[in-house]
């Protein structure tokens, strides 16, 4: 059985530039962000570790 939906290549999207290491524009900023230097992927769309420190999404409370 074929899918006309599997014949479009997937998407190389922003998150998969993180996964892969690499960087990409964060969202917010439109700076590069990376996941080394504390990068999120957020609804499939990457956010640097700036805006995430401003959006008050990082998760610390995880270490109490
Ligand atoms: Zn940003």
């Amino acid at each position: 059985m074929r899918q006309e939906a599997w014949d479009a290549l997937p998407e190389f999207t922003g998150a998969d530039w993180l996964r892969a290491g690499l960087g990409h524009t964060c969202i917010e900023c439109q700076e590069l962000a990376y996941l080394k230097f504390g990068a999120r992927i957020i609804d499939g769309q990457p956010i640097c570790g700036e805006c995430l420190k401003e959006q008050g999404e990082m998760k610390e409370a995880e270490h109490a």
